[in-house]
């Protein structure tokens, strides 16, 4: 559907003031009001219309880019109405919430519960709380996922009642409040005429009943304290601050309902070997002066088992070296990132008057004469080569 022009959906000229504006839109707000056009698809259109013209001739950022580019100037882009914005039109309840601005604090709140209308009808569900749990975990069970056993303490449904709250069947009346419906309907005089709201009884919590009976065991709430251990399967990939969540594994409701879920946050051990960098693990090893200047074969631990990796002859210290497929796996399946391997040359701190002499010697010869820097000097320009 082509869009209205903003100013001509409102029925302002071009120069209205920001107070023109705002009556213009009350006035249609009101004239469209889904309280008094029930079901009547056209004066909801024309309300979310309005709502729409309202909030860019409202915003004078927004007011002037319209006026420059029309409604091209609208859609995305920088400063535009981003993510949440007209793309998918307005919702009823952004615009009630706007209406507190319009129509002064009252309306705000007043219809802030329309877009719980339709929807749910009958009892409210109670639903438990979440629990939350941290784990810790090493780099081998990241590596390779795990099953983790954690012990709860939390609420589950009493045995005794069946988490009801109740000591049997017959220890309910009918809520007076609401009669059973768990709901109750406000008449409020608003600006737009009377207005009906409904809101959960606030005398039963919805339920709709009134226990006389309580459980002994539970004291009326239907929950007890207790420990359960829970298993959950941790994938392999898994990140610090990562939060997993298992459905139903949380606090039993009040009074029967559904259960909260339970959140693992995830930890990771430091490891004394590796640094983890994203799905690459950094390694570093340190070979000696001759393994640096003859080349050799060293054992290097992964994060599986160990490798013999080949050092070059003339290795200098910082030459990273790359293990394929011996990182952290991917989590979402992709793979499996790198080991890298940081070269390091130990220089020995003390040395025996013959390797004094040995050193001396070398120290004339031709190779060893001359210190020259390696290109790409320092080790950032290097790193960031090589993830290039
Ligand atoms: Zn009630
Ligand atoms: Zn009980």
């Amino acid at each position: 559907m082509a869009k209205r022009d903003y100013y001509k959906v409102l029925g302002v000229d071009k120069n209205a003031n920001a107070d023109d504006i705002k009556k213009a839109y009350r006035k249609a707000a009101i004239k469209y009001h889904p309280d008094k056009n029930p079901g009547d698809k056209e004066a909801e259109d024309k309300f979310k219309e309005a709502a729409e013209a309202y909030d860019v001739l409202s915003n004078p950022d927004k007011r002037a880019r319209y006026d420059q580019f029309g409604h091209a100037g609208m859609n995305g882009g920088a400063g535009g109405f981003g993510g949440g914005g007209f793309g998918g039109g307005f919702s009823m309840e952004d615009i009630f919430r706007n209406f507190g601005d319009i129509f002064g604090g009252h309306f705000g709140g007043g219809f802030g519960g329309f877009g719980g209308f339709g929807g749910d009808s009958g009892q409210r569900v109670n639903r438990g709380s979440d629990l939350r749990i941290k784990v810790t975990l090493s780099l081998k069970e990241i590596v390779n996922g795990t099953t983790k056993k954690l012990k709860i303490n939390k609420l589950t449904a009493c045995d005794k009642c069946g988490g009801t709250g109740a000591k049997d069947s017959n220890s309910y009346n009918t809520c007076p409040t609401c009669g059973g419906s768990g709901r109750v309907t406000e008449i409020v005089n608003t600006f737009f005429g009377r207005t009906q709201t409904v809101t959960t009884c606030k005398h039963c919590g919805g339920e709709g009943k009134i226990i006389t009976t309580p459980c002994d065991k539970c004291r009326g709430e239907g929950t007890v304290k207790a420990e359960e251990v829970v298993e959950v399967k941790i994938p392999a990939g898994v990140g610090e601050g990562m939060q997993l969540s298992v459905n139903g594994k949380g606090n039993a409701a009040r009074h029967g309902g559904v259960n909260g879920d339970l959140l693992v946050l995830i930890e990771e051990q430091n490891d004394p070997d590796f640094t983890r960098d994203g799905n690459d693990l950094i390694y570093n090893l340190n070979i000696t002066i001759p393994t640096a200047v003859l080349g050799g074969e060293v054992e290097v631990p992964t994060v599986d088992s160990k490798v013999k990796i080949k050092i070059e002859p003339g290795t200098h210290a910082g030459k990273i070296l790359r293990l394929r497929g011996k990182g952290v796996p991917d989590l979402n399946g992709y793979g499996r990132g790198d080991q890298l391997i940081v070269i390091d040359i130990t220089v020995p701190s003390k040395v025996t008057s013959e390797e004094r002499k040995l050193f001396e010697q070398l120290a004339d010869k031709p190779s060893f004469k001359k210190a020259e820097s390696v290109k790409n000097q320092n080790i950032f320009d290097r790193m960031h080569n090589f993830f290039r």
